[in-house]
């Protein structure tokens, strides 16, 4: 690789564009840093090294937004398996049928031209 590496937003909007949902991890610390930035929030660090998520999560929090004269939706945050979280939503299920502790799996589809990381639950074996 010669180019230069891209902007902390770039990388992770260009990771979401071939299907990835990438985070980082700082060489220093460890620790898995989300959204994406220049310093480790941590430790000060500079340049977090790029990761991709497996997809595997957890129900961290969840809430059913109900707008007036439209569907109501859910807001959740989910903590990654690889140690971070984001705010997301689940589909594929009622907004009210999600819980704290469900495993889920990401699923990145795209919205007006753009990929946005959602998550169906994940299968039950
Ligand atoms: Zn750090």
């Amino acid at each position: 690789m010669t180019e230069s590496p891209p902007g902390p937003w770039s990388g992770y909007q260009e990771g979401l564009a071939r299907g990835e949902l990438r985070f980082q991890r700082c060489g220093e610390c460890g620790r898995a840093v989300f959204y994406p930035r220049l310093l480790c929030p941590f430790c000060g660090s500079a340049d977090p090294a790029w990761e991709t998520a497996a997809g595997g999560g957890t129900v961290y929090a969840t809430t059913t937004m109900r707008p007036r004269d439209e569907a109501p939706y859910h807001v959740c945050l989910v903590d990654l398996d690889e140690g971070f979280r984001m705010m997301s939503r689940v589909d594929g299920v009622a907004p009210d049928a999600v819980r704290i502790g469900d495993r889920l799996r990401l699923l990145i589809v795209e919205e007006d031209g753009r990929p946005v990381p959602t998550f169906v639950p994940a299968e039950r074996s």
